[in-house]
């Protein structure tokens, strides 16, 4: 007979993969960072949202001798982080400053007595090494520290905590123990930074691919942003749970009623509410399905709900590394899911007014400019959304299939002529009158509108008064955005009124032509595309009802527990219970996300419900 090798049995990190996650193989560079920390080594590890890095830190903690130590500025989360590992059969604990003294307690003499496997600790509780937190570290054994969301040592990002400055002192004080840091954000100068300030320049330095080939981006005109939010929620998403981004407060709250006003079950998050509030939403959102979370970016940093279906942007974000941080908050599961935006001409009046008032030095303001300027590139392009967005990660790809512009490419036009028009209606206003307006008053010149605005000013009587009537004002106000967008045309002061710039010369003196995007009449639809890349595949109509039953059954458990329905199984799992079909217990072990303990704990229940 045969003897088949268990492959497993000479290889312990694929072993604890296989019997604690109920995964089969490592994904990406996994492999390399498991095996470099279990032999002691640093590492510094950048990989997308949903790309695995917990199992990076959480293999090499099972595996060495003591407990892992893990630094997470998420509070809030620390909870379900926990119980999560806890439902895979690990002993996870956190310390943070939401507990008595006697939980406290418990947790401290679990670490002392390495009874633990992974111990959650707060940046702030180590406070440069005096405090109760640190003593407790030095009198127990540490496998390893982890330092999750590394970016926030980043003193130019927006997530900048003083804290994390602290941690380089955990290479001087516990020289021996291998660190790994751990970040979702890409670019190359906050990837120098966390290097230099946690003194990870000899570790080993990991950089995943940051493509995330089931999320669909689409980026489209603001025309009526409501009802366009409310048509991709109710004709692509209804019932999904998603966040939806907004600039202000005042508009988080405003969209949330409005959503609410229309049936879906949306909450605000935004940094003005009391702090009890957010931790309910948050909670809320992260344990029951289908919730539509209306937020500023105050919202998202780790969460790491996998069955999130889409992110919507009602507002522009600030740089494209704070847009592919958002959008990859959707679909961590691998399932279809979509990433919109919707943007239009007063988004760019009002960032480039931000940027203009905004404090700080000049030096600054060229940063938050450019980062505004790469926004806009993306948003403007005729190219593939997603070779773009790759391109600004230094990472080069050929045209998806998923994103709005392959699935329905837009034309670019000769925009010369109406380009000349309107700059020369801002010069005539400037030179002739000493004037500057906004973007509404050239739009009504240039199509010869009579307003009371422009008959009390005597703007009838320009050369340029009403020369401009081919196009209609919605494609003007494409004009006036892509001009901005493009550096052509600036906004200046507290009204963000329009002004010429150096760019604007050439092209009122026809030195060069000027190239816009033609906006698709059809708004892009995701049914095309769904699953074209999806990681995993759609459920058969046949399987719909055991998947229906398998989440019903999740959900009762989950309650039960306390516990987010996620952290029971994965959407994903249960589809491939729902496919497969599993008879017996030892083939539904076989099955991606089912580990020894799950198996154990939830097995036969499984089956039950699939074959009930
Ligand atoms: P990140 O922290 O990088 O955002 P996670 O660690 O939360 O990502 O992992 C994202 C998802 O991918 C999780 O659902 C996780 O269970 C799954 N996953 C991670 N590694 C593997 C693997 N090797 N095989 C299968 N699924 C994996
Ligand atoms: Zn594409």
């Amino acid at each position: 007979m045969d003897v088949i090798e268990d492959p497993a049995l000479q290889d312990p990190a694929l072993e604890v993969l296989g019997r604690v996650f109920g995964y089969d193989a490592f994904r990406g560079p996994q492999r390399e960072v498991v095996d470099h920390v279990v032999a002691g080594g640093d590492a510094l590890v950048l990989m997308p949202t949903g790309g695995g890095k917990s199992l990076c830190y959480q293999v090499p903690a099972l595996l060495r001798d003591g407990v892992g130590v893990v630094v997470s500025p998420l509070i809030a989360l620390m909870q379900d982080q926990v119980d999560t590992l806890r439902t895979l059969g690990v002993r996870a604990g956190f310390l943070n400053s939401s507990q008595d003294r006697s939980e406290r307690r418990a947790v401290e003499e679990a670490f002392l007595a390495e009874e633990l496997d992974l111990l959650y600790v707060a940046p702030e509780s180590l406070g440069g090494g005096a405090s109760p937190t640190a003593r407790l570290l030095e009198r127990g054994r540490i496998a390893l520290f982890a330092i999750d969301e590394a970016h926030c040592v980043a003193q130019w990002g927006h997530d900048f905590r003083p804290d994390y400055l602290a941690l380089s002192m955990l290479h001087e004080r516990w020289p021996d123990v291998p660190r790994i840091a751990l970040t979702a954000t890409a670019t190359r100068a906050t990837h120098t930074e966390i290097s230099t300030r946690l003194q990870l320049d000899d570790a080993l330095h990991v950089v995943a691919g940051f493509d995330r080939p089931n999320i669909q981006y689409r980026i489209a005109p603001k025309n009526e942003p409501r009802k366009q939010l409310l048509d991709l929620l109710r004709t692509e998403h209804p019932g999904d749970a998603g966040i939806v981004y907004c600039l202000s407060r005042a508009s988080v709250e405003k969209t949330a009623e409005f959503l609410v006003g229309q049936g879906i079950a949306a909450l605000p998050y935004h940094a003005g509410l009391d702090q009890r509030t957010r931790a309910l939403h948050q909670s809320r959102f992260l344990r029951e399905d289908g919730l539509v979370m209306v937020a500023t970016i105050a919202f998202g940093m780790g969460i790491d709900k996998p069955d999130v279906r889409f992110v919507a942007h009602l507002d522009l974000p600030k740089s494209v590394e704070g847009y592919y941080q958002e959008t990859g908050r959707a679909g961590r599961d691998g399932l279809p899911s979509t990433a919109w935006l919707a943007y239009g001409l007063a988004d760019v009046v009002q960032q480039r007014k931000m940027i203009d008032s905004s404090e700080g030095d000049a030096a600054h303001r060229r940063v938050l400019s450019a980062q505004l300027d790469a926004m806009l590139a993306l948003c403007e392009t005729v190219e593939c959304r997603r070779v773009r967005l790759l391109a600004h990660f230094g990472q080069e790809s050929s045209p998806c299939g998923n994103c709005d512009t392959c699935l329905n490419p837009p034309e670019s036009w000769d925009a010369t002529v109406p380009a000349q028009m309107l700059l020369s209606t801002v010069l005539r206003l400037q030179r002739e009158r000493g004037q500057s307006f906004g973007a509404g008053q050239s739009i009504d010149i240039l199509l010869g509108k009579r307003t009371d605005k422009v008959a009390q000013h005597a703007h009838d009587e320009l050369t340029v008064f009403g020369i401009g009537t081919d196009l209609s004002e919605g494609q003007w106000r494409g004009v006036v955005r892509q001009l901005l967008a493009q550096g052509l045309l600036a906004v200046q002061g507290e009204y963000g009124t329009l002004a010429l710039n150096e760019a604007s010369g050439p092209v009122l003196r026809r030195e060069r032509e000027v190239l816009m995007r033609r906006e698709p009449d059809r708004p892009v639809r995701a049914a095309r595309a769904r699953g074209a890349k999806a990681a995993v595949p759609e459920l058969p109509a046949s399987a719909a009802g055991a998947f229906e039953r398998l989440r019903a059954w999740r959900a009762a458990t989950a309650k039960e527990q306390g516990v987010p329905a996620y952290v029971v199984f994965h959407d994903a799992t249960l589809r491939q219970i729902a496919t497969d079909e599993p008879a017996t217990l030892a083939a539904l072990g076989t099955i991606g996300g089912v580990g020894a303990t799950k198996l154990e704990r939830f097995g036969q229940q499984v089956l039950d419900a699939l074959h009930g």
